[in-house]
C-alpha cells in the first residue's frame, strides 16, 4: 500500500498535489511519502514481533540522513556497506549498537572507524577479511564482533546483477569453508564471532530461496555450535520483492510466517537487512516533458528525467511505472520515455501506452524510492535531483538540488595551466 493516489484527476502524495511540489522545486526532483515510509517499516518489523529481533534497514536503497532518522526513530537500525554510510548513520543518531557492515571490500580506514563507533558487528565476507579486522582491532586494543557471511549458493531467480548468494558471486564465504573460518576467527584473540548472515539477491519475489538459504544456515548453527561456537545473532539479509509491474512477491507476514516456521526454536537473535521493501514504493521521480518526437520507427517522449537520476531502467532493463501527474482523457499512444544524456541506453521506459503527451506536462515514474536517487550520478555534468518528504499536506526538502558550481567545487586548475 502506498499514499500516491489521484483525487479527481490529479496525482497526489498523501494530501500535497504532486504538480504543487514540481512547480516550488523544480524537476526532475524525488517524492517521498512519510506515511507510506512508515508503514513499511512497521509492516515489516511487525511480521517479525513474535521473534527477538533487529531490522536493520539497508542505507543504499535510500540513505537520506531524514529517512534513516524516521526509521532510528522506530527502533529500526541500519546495514551499512562503507564508511559513507557509517557516517550518514551517525548522522541520524542510529544508536551504534545497532549497526551492522557488510560488504567484500572495507578499507582499514573504514573499519577503524566501525571500530571506533563500536558497531554490533561486522559481516565478514573472506579470511584475509577476518585478519585484517583482527590485526585493527589489537591495534586498537578492541575486540571485534563479527558475523561470517556465508554464500549458501541459492539462486534467486532475480536480475543477475543483484543475485548475490551464488557460487559465482564475489559475495560471503561458502557453506564448505565456513567451517575453517570458524577455527581461523577462534586462533584470532581480537575477533568474537557471534553470528552467521547471508543475502542471496535483492528483488526476490518468491520464498523458496529464501527459506532453501536459511535451511544452509541453520544446519550451520547447529554444526558450529557442537564445535563450540557462540553463535547467538542470525542475519538473514534484505531481498524481499516488490510490486513494480505484474510481480506478486510474498507479503512480509507470509515471509516471516515461512521463515519463523523453518528456524524452528533456534535461539538467535534474528537480523533482517531489508531496502526495497520498505522504501521502494514509497518514493516517486517527477519529470517534465521537454518535447515529443514522432519517428517513422518511435514515438518519442523526451523528459528533463534521465539515466543519471534513475538507471535502473538503463542498468537492469527494470520496469518503472509511468503516470500521468494530470490524468486526461486524450488518445494514448506507444511511447519511448528518454532523457536527455548523450546515451542511446538512457530511457526510463519503453514502448508505454501513455495518453498524448504535450510540452510542459508532468510524469511520474512509480516504485523509484529504492536504487534511485542512491544510484544517481553527474554524467553529462547534470546536477543530481533533489529529495522532497511529504507528511500530510505538507513538504519538506530533504536534499536540495546540486547547482553547476556544486559539480565543479572539487575540482581544480594546476597553475601551469593558468590556476582557478
Ligand atoms: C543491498 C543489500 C541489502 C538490501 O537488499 P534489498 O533487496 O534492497 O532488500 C541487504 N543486505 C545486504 C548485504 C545488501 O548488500
Amino acid at each position: 500500500m502506498d499514499h500516491f493516489q489521484y483525487k479527481a484527476e490529479e496525482l497526489y502524495c498523501e494530501d500535497v498535489p504532486v504538480r504543487l511540489v514540481a512547480e516550488k522545486v523544480g524537476t526532475p526532483c524525488y517524492i517521498y511519502s512519510l506515511a507510506t515510509l512508515r508503514h513499511h517499516f512497521l509492516t515489516f518489523d511487525s511480521a517479525f514481533a513474535k521473534a527477538r529481533h533487529l531490522t536493520c534497514y539497508s542505507v543504499k536503497a535510500n540513505s537520506n540522513i531524514a529517512i534513516l532518522k524516521l526509521f532510528g526513530s522506530m527502533g529500526g537500525g541500519v546495514d551499512i556497506v562503507s564508511g559513507g554510510e557509517l557516517y550518514r548513520a551517525l548522522k541520524a543518531n542510529i544508536p551504534s549498537e545497532r549497526i551492522v557492515y557488510s560488504g567484500v571490500g572495507k578499507t582499514v580506514e573504514e573499519i577503524d572507524f566501525a571500530l571506533r563507533e563500536k558497531i554490533l558487528m561486522f559481516n565478514i565476507e573472506s579470511t584475509q577479511e577476518l585478519e585484517q579486522i583482527n590485526r585493527r582491532a589489537e591495534a586498537m586494543n578492541t575486540t571485534a564482533s563479527v558475523s561470517l557471511r556465508v554464500n549458501p549458493d541459492i539462486d534467486p531467480n532475480t536480475h543477475p546483477y543483484i543475485s548475490t548468494g551464488m557460487k559465482k558471486n564475489k559475495f560471503g564465504i561458502s557453506t564448505d569453508s565456513a567451517l575453517q573460518a570458524f577455527e581461523d576467527a577462534k586462533n584470532l584473540k581480537h575477533i568474537n564471532l557471534v553470528g552467521l548472515d547471508c543475502h542471496i539477491g535483492s528483488q526476490l519475489t518468491e520464498v523458496t530461496p529464501f527459506v532453501d538459504a536459511l535451511k544452509r544456515l541453520r544446519s550451520l548453527v547447529e554444526t558450529l555450535r557442537l564445535r563450540g561456537a557462540d553463535i547467538s545473532y542470525l542475519d538473514l539479509g534484505g531481498g524481499l520483492g516488490i510490486v513494480y509491474d505484474q510481480e506478486a512477491p510474498p507479503q512480509p507476514h507470509e515471509y516471516a510466517r515461512a521463515l519463523l516456521q523453518e528456524l524452528g526454536d533456534i535461539d538467535c537473535t534474528l537480523i533482517f537487512e531489508p531496502g526495497r521493501v520498505i522504501v521502494g514504493n514509497a518514493g516517486i521521480l517527477v519529470t517534465r516533458v521537454l518535447y515529443t518526437k514522432r519517428t517513422k520507427a518511435k514515438n518519442f517522449v523526451i523528459t528533463d528525467g534521465a539515466m543519471n537520476d534513475l538507471i535502473r531502467p538503463s542498468l537492469y532493463g527494470s520496469f518503472h511505472g509511468v503516470q500521468p501527474v494530470a490524468r486526461n482523457l486524450k488518445e494514448t499512444e506507444t511511447v519511448d520515455i528518454v532523457g536527455p544524456i548523450c546515451e542511446s541506453g538512457d530511457f526510463l521506459a519503453r514502448d508505454r501506452d501513455l495518453p498524448l503527451s504535450t510540452q510542459g506536462d508532468y510524469l511520474a515514474v512509480m516504485s523509484a524510492g529504492a536504487y534511485g536517487f542512491t544510484m544517481s550520478s553527474n554524467y553529462n555534468s547534470r546536477p543530481r535531483a533533489p529529495e522532497v518528504l511529504v507528511s500530510g499536506d505538507k513538504y519538506f526538502v530533504i536534499r536540495k538540488r546540486e547547482t553547476w558550481e556544486d559539480l565543479v567545487r572539487p575540482e581544480s586548475i594546476p597553475d601551469f595551466l593558468g590556476g582557478n
